[in-house]
């Protein structure tokens, strides 16, 4: 309906109050779509015929600077080929830092002028790289004991010496097993990635670190490691138990890897507040002060050699960042080489306001050696 009389009849005080209220109406809803134009996180410039912008929103105005006018010009350039009849896409880069992509595209409208939408696509392109970056590592990591399986088959196919044939068939195994093992560590990590963490259960850490002891009870025997546990008041956090134990498997570990034999690990939980603290600390071989930094990112190692000797796939400690982040927590690390390294694991702490533990956990202390 009309909202305006296209004769000059005298309208009553009635009407006129109707069409006041109509109005009103009217320019509520354009203000609500108004705030929730503004409201998008794409920014949008509506053209006219002439492919000149005529109403932007917040988003789109956002841009300051350099970065303002890159991304104006690029719109009214766009703005211009969409009227024309071609849709079309440009993306802007600054190099910063930090080093931003801003995605421009136009569409020509049905009922003239054209539409322009901006969005920053930086973060979507740093994951791409990393994805493309993280399959090159894969087909590396995978590739160098794949290659031995199929040399070291070749050998024992031209062998006929007994023994000669028991050593190469044994380093065939240990080659399966290392391809194995990056493979699992690679599908945990992508489970905890893709996963999240289940935030909803109450996990007791006494359970979580007597687990984690037990997966690296048969490494520390055979080193003659013992581990120690000094754990006042065990803990409960909200979390996910699985991944929880995970992250404390591999940095137990490590630990254990990465000292000599006969030496102590020992494995320390705090609770605050706010946190619940895990120190895992060995006396071995320590990280370089330059390497610090780097150990968390996938496939990454101090010295390759070692790590090969001892069967990592440079995947554990990306675990446990991963882990830790889930959380809401983090994972830290302080090395001196020749002396040890101290691997601090925190989980906001799952202790009521109050102070009471959930779920009835028992608060009495567990202290003492678990060789
Ligand atoms: P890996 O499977 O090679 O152990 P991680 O991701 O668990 O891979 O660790 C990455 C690198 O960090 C290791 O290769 C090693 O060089 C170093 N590192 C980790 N934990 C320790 C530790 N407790 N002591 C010394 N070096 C460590």
């Amino acid at each position: 309906m009309s909202l305006f009389r296209r004769d000059n009849a005298p309208r009553g005080d009635n009407e006129l109050e109707r069409v006041g209220e109509q109005l009103a109406a009217a320019n509520a809803d354009l203000q609500r779509l108004r705030r929730a134009f503004d409201a998008l996180p794409m920014g949008v410039v509506l053209a006219d015929e002439d492919g000149t912008p005529q109403i932007s929103n917040a988003a789109a105005r956002r841009y300051t600077g350099h970065a303002s006018v890159l991304v104006a010009e690029a719109i009214e350039r766009l703005l211009h080929t969409a009227v024309a009849g071609s849709p079309c896409t440009q993306v802007v880069e600054f190099y910063g830092p930090p080093k931003r992509l801003i995605s421009v595209s136009a569409i020509p409208l049905a009922e003239g002028g054209a539409l322009a939408t901006t969005e920053d696509v930086s973060e979507r392109a740093r994951l791409d790289a990393v994805r493309t970056d993280f399959v090159a590592n894969i087909s590396h990591e995978l590739k160098t004991p794949v290659g031995a399986l199929a040399v070291l088959a070749e050998a024992l196919a031209g062998h006929d010496d007994l023994a000669v044939m028991r050593q190469l068939s044994d380093k065939m195994v240990d080659e399966a097993h290392r391809a194995a093992s990056t493979i699992d560590d690679l599908l945990e990590l992508s489970r905890i990635e893709l996963g999240g963490a289940a935030l909803v259960d109450s996990v007791e850490m006494g359970l979580v670190i007597a687990e984690a002891i037990g997966r690296c009870r048969l490494a520390a025997d055979r080193n003659d490691i013992s581990i120690q546990v000094d754990q006042p008041k065990p803990p409960t956090v909200h979390g996910d138990s699985r991944q929880l134990v995970s992250a404390l498997t591999n940095l137990l570990d490590n630990a254990i890897k990465y000292s000599d034999p006969g030496s102590v690990v020992s494995i320390d939980v705090r609770t605050t507040d706010a946190w619940v603290t895990i120190e895992v600390s060995d006396h071995g071989v320590g990280i370089p002060a330059r390497d610090l930094d780097r150990v968390f990112e996938r496939f990454y190692r101090v010295d390759r050699a070692r790590s090969r000797d001892t069967g990592g796939t440079g995947l554990g400690l990306a675990i446990v960042r991963h882990v830790a982040t889930n959380h809401g927590g983090d994972v830290t690390v302080k090395s001196h080489e020749g002396e040890g390294s101290t691997f601090t694991l925190r989980i906001p702490s799952g202790i009521t306001p109050s102070g009471i533990t959930p779920s009835g956990i028992t608060a009495s202390g567990i202290t003492g050696d678990h060789t």
